[in-house]
Order: C-alpha cells, then sequence, then structure tokens
C-alpha cells in the first residue's frame, strides 16, 4: 500500500484498503507528510484532486480518540459538501472510531447542539451556522486544535469570508489552519496573513 510509508495507524491503512485507496493521489502526496508534522498549509488545488482525504486521513490520525470536545472544524461553502465530509471522514476514520458531524443550515439547531455535546472528533460545517453555535455558546471550542478551510474562493464567492474570519477570532490561538483552494484571490491571501502562521504553500 504507498500509503504505508507515512507512519499512518494500522486502524487507518485497513481503512484505506478498504476504500481501495492504494496510491496516494498528488495533493495527499504533498500535503499528509506536512500535515502530519504539524504545519499550517495553504494548499491550491482542484476539487476531485482527492483533497478531502489529503486532510481527512491526517485529522483522523491526530485526534486523540479518549477526547469528547471536538478537536477539529472544516469548513466548507455548502451543505452538500460538509455531509460529504463528515461521510468521507467516517470512512477513513472508521477503524478508530472516528465520530464525524456536519452542522449546517435550514436543518435543526437544537438536534446540533445534542450532537455537538455528544463525543464529537470531527466537526465539518458552513460558516453561518458554525458561527451561530459559536456565539451561542453551544460549540464547545476548548479542545479545538484543528481548522480546515475548504474551498476557500467559493467563500468569498458566497459572501462568507467574513464568516470564516470571525470563526478565526474566536478559536484557540494554539491551533493547526490549512486552506485549500483551487485560486487564491487577494481576500483569501489576506486571510491566511492575518489568521495562519507561517503556512507552507502547496501548488499541485
Ligand atoms: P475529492 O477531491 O476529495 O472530492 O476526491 C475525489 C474522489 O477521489 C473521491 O471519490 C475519493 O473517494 C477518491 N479518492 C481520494 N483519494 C483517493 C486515492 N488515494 N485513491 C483512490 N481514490 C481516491
Amino acid at each position: 500500500n504507498g500509503f504505508s510509508d507515512y507512519k499512518l495507524s494500522s486502524d487507518l491503512l485497513k481503512a484505506l484498503d478498504k476504500l481501495c485507496y492504494t496510491q496516494p493521489t498528488e495533493v495527499q502526496k504533498q500535503v499528509i507528510p506536512a500535515a502530519l508534522q504539524q504545519k499550517d498549509l495553504v494548499v491550491k488545488s482542484q476539487t476531485g484532486s482527492g483533497k478531502t482525504a489529503a486532510f481527512g486521513i491526517p485529522l483522523c490520525e491526530l485526534v486523540e480518540w479518549e477526547e469528547n470536545k471536538p478537536q477539529a472544524l472544516v469548513l466548507t461553502p455548502t451543505r452538500e459538501l460538509a455531509a460529504q465530509i463528515k461521510e468521507d471522514l467516517t470512512n477513513i476514520g472508521r477503524f478508530k472510531r472516528i465520530k464525524a458531524a456536519a452542522i449546517y443550515g435550514k436543518q435543526p439547531f437544537e438536534r446540533q447542539k445534542t450532537e455537538l455535546k455528544q463525543k464529537t472528533h470531527i466537526v465539518a460545517g458552513t460558516p453561518g451556522r458554525v458561527l451561530d453555535h459559536i456565539e451561542k455558546g453551544t460549540f464547545p471550542l476548548e479542545k479545538l486544535r484543528f481548522l480546515i478551510i475548504d474551498e476557500a474562493d467559493e467563500m468569498l464567492n458566497m459572501g462568507f469570508i467574513d464568516q470564516v474570519a470571525a470563526i478565526m477570532e474566536e478559536l484557540p490561538k494554539e491551533r493547526i489552519s490549512m486552506l485549500f483552494s483551487a485560486t487564491l484571490p487577494d481576500d483569501v491571501e489576506k486571510l491566511c496573513d492575518k489568521y495562519m502562521n507561517d503556512p507552507v504553500q502547496i501548488e499541485i
């Protein structure tokens, strides 16, 4: 298996086998080792390149199973993408029994609130609803140490970039941030400059 070079736990390697991921894609080859070293990353790559697993594999590896509060937040522009990421991370983390949740608009707030109180390792969500939970105090942030911003340019196009920045203001400062985008417009670069810690630049 082409993933065995990365010193991943056997639980993860078993899951990748089951998903028939035998060789890492280009973006995975570049992102997985850097992410496992816990560096901030800015990754310019297209959708369909395998980027969900590029951040999903290191996240599933690095989160601690014993911890009950969310350790990773993945922000996405759409509900569909948040749901897809929850599913992909659940599959990658299956044998480690990783619990992923999806938090997005037009779904009952109360049910999400309950879900956020239960054991959850990774939360995928859209910026508006995530910010709503943060402001109402229903998103436990104390243990959050990984932030992934997926499709940052789409967030900008859809008018979500200020909400993303507001979320970044609220998260613990001691964290790893990774941003993925097909293009890097000025407003996305500004976000990286302001909220990321000397990020490694990766271009596929
Ligand atoms: P994404 O760019 O994350 O939307 O992934 C695109 C598709 O590639 C998804 O259907 C993944 O399940 C699949 N995929 C991701 N990584 C691999 C891999 N290493 N080997 C085979 N398929 C993969």
